[in-house]
């Protein structure tokens, strides 16, 4: 029994000092290496009043999911709108899937569903993703595919992985149209 302590304490020991090799095998090449640059889109809430803490809660959740963009609220100058209203065909996002755009947040499916899940989807068609309403609960792009009781309104590995490849490049070699992507389907191209 004590020589088997004695052999779980070894191990332990050289688990513990692995971390600190490792640690130093990193830190030289670490220093040289150019840090992938973070694209910053600028959002506005100013014609979304109603909604701007879902808003701003979406997207924290998308800025503590990925890497490459980040979403960072200004008054003037955004090239993403939030506005709000009543339209037939519920919420939509017409964008460039780039960063451009404008997020509208309808008054009925916002009580119908969790507001956040919809304001972080909405923001996700703006960062490139398209919408997959057979997905799971988890997906942040199955929508109200999964129905009204899903509150999820974080990006699954999947769609984090997919913003953050879209975004490797910053603004760069972006050319598509905006579409509008609305939430019962329709996808209009402009
Ligand atoms: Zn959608």
């Amino acid at each position: 029994m004590s020589r088997k302590f004695a052999l779980t304490g070894a191990v332990a020991l050289a688990i513990a000092l692995t971390p600190l090799a490792a640690g130093t095998a990193t830190a030289a090449p670490a220093s040289t290496q150019q840090e992938a640059a973070v694209t910053t889109v600028y959002y506005s809430t100013s014609g979304a009043p109603s909604f701007r803490s879902q808003i701003n809660q979406g997207a924290a959740n998308w800025n503590s999911s990925v890497t490459n963009v980040r979403l960072v609220e200004r008054s003037s100058g955004a090239s993403l709108r939030y506005v709000e209203g009543n339209d037939p065909r519920g919420s939509y996002a017409q964008t460039n899937g780039h960063g451009s755009g404008t997020i509208f947040i309808d008054y009925t499916q916002a009580q119908q569903y969790y507001p956040v899940r919809i304001t972080a989807h909405e923001t996700g068609h703006a960062l490139g993703l398209p919408d997959h309403y057979s997905g799971p609960c988890s997906e942040l792009m199955s929508g109200g595919g999964p129905g009204t009781s899903c509150r999820v309104a974080v990006p699954n590995s999947a769609e984090r992985s997919r913003v953050n490849s879209l975004w490797a490049n910053g603004f760069a070699a972006n050319n598509a149209p905006e579409q509008r992507i609305y939430e019962d389907g329709t996808v209009l191209t402009f």
